[in-house]
């Protein structure tokens, strides 16, 4: 009897209920094909507790996401919370459920969808056989490091610090050796140790680990030179680590190879196999409540919480080829649609999806 695991399911605002229903489908799916056991426990956040708990994060949205062994999340967020004070927005509440939940590393994968390649802006003959993660590291570096203003000898000079310790370069650097090994065993450390003291102690960092990991093939790339390789050679990475700032810019880099935002999943991860999984997409208020949102991002973003959190690798794998099967049928929402008058609707595509799920 395979053991009940919990999920807390957060909706949030915009196309999130509409994407996350689709994925819930999913779940229930895989409950049935492979006896896999869940609960699922909804929570308010982001713009619709604002509304109605007067706080984007509510105690009680917590306690339900700590206890639990994943979540998962929709989008937060609208113009009718842009002009809020900032503790009443919904952003605020995103990265006060990252810290409250000890949330670390930001994992990006970026996979080519074959009938998809049209779709983005590089040939397709550069992008075949892209399959690569970005994992980047969420709680330090120069976002977080202090900042200020002074006045200097020509005018006022403003100030922002780059810190980064061992401890938490070490355990994201870790945590990619380990999410490698799960992949094709090649990790690109990316850093700009030709300039930057922070740059120094994280390569530093990364040679000492590596041979734990003797299976890892590592590289070193420069952060400037890595933007140039994504673009000319995107097939052959495999997992890439990284500080805060540049996996922010190389995340979104990579994520623009497959054409299109309503395909990319993502996950937050803690210590352990605990994380928080979201579509990188945000809540488009512009295409709410019609029925056009692509829910495959979503879909894909439980995949990975199978993999990463679960182990549940045949019932991830299981997702995905379901996903890539319904596309090579040529079914399409009207993001990623051609022609846009038989564009599916959300629930169709994950009704498709779901239909496509099979040993
Ligand atoms: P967005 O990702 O919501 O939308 C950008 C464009 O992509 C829009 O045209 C939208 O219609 C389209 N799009 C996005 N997801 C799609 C999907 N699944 N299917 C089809 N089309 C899709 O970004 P934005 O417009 O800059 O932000 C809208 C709101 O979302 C803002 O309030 C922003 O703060 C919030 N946001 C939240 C998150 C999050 O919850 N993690 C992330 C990004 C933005």
């Amino acid at each position: 009897m395979t053991e009940t695991k919990k999920i807390a399911v957060i909706s949030g605002d915009g196309i999130g209920p509409e994407v996350v229903a689709e994925a819930e489908k999913i779940i229930k799916r895989t409950e049935e094909v492979f006896g896999l056991s869940f609960t699922t426990e909804h929570a308010l956040f982001g713009g619709i507790a604002i509304d109605q708990k007067g706080t984007p994060l509510p105690e009680e949205t917590l306690k339900v996401c700590k206890s639990a062994d994943a979540v998962l999340l929709g989008a937060v967020g609208g113009p009718q919370w842009d002009n809020n004070p900032k503790e009443l927005r919904p952003e605020t509440g995103l990265l006060g459920i990252r810290k409250e939940l000890g949330l670390f590393s930001n994992l990006r994968p970026a996979v080519i969808f074959d009938c998809l390649k049209d779709a983005s802006t590089l040939k397709p003959e550069v992008l075949e056989g892209t399959d690569l993660m970005v994992v980047r590291e969420l709680t330090g570096g120069i976002y977080f490091g202090e900042k200020f203003r002074r006045e200097g000898a020509n005018g006022e000079e403003a100030v922002d610090t780059c810190v980064y310790n061992v401890t938490e370069v070490e355990r994201i650097v870790r945590q990619a050796f380990e999410i490698a090994q799960k992949r094709r065993k090649k990790l690109a450390s990316v850093d700009k140790a030709n300039v930057l003291e922070t740059s120094r102690l994280w390569r530093e960092t990364v040679n000492r680990i590596a041979p734990e990991y003797p299976d890892v093939e590592l590289e070193h790339v420069l952060v400037d030179n890595c933007a140039m390789q994504l673009l000319r050679r995107p097939a052959s990475f495999d997992v890439i680590v990284t500080e805060n700032m540049f996996g922010d810019i190389l995340s979104d880099e990579a994520a623009m190879l497959t054409g299109s935002i309503g395909m990319l999943a993502s996950a937050s991860m803690g210590e352990g196999s605990y994380g928080l999984y979201e579509p990188v997409h945000g809540s488009a208020p512009d295409i709410a409540g019609q029925g056009l949102a692509n829910p495959i991002a979503t879909i894909l973003s439980v995949a990975l919480m199978y993999r990463l959190t679960f182990g549940y690798a045949e019932a991830a794998d299981a997702i995905e080829r379901a996903v890539a099967e319904v596309l090579d049928a040529g079914h399409r929402t009207a993001d990623i649609a051609s022609n846009k008058s038989s564009a599916l609707s959300t629930t169709q595509m994950g009704d498709l999806i779901a239909e496509a799920i099979r040993k």
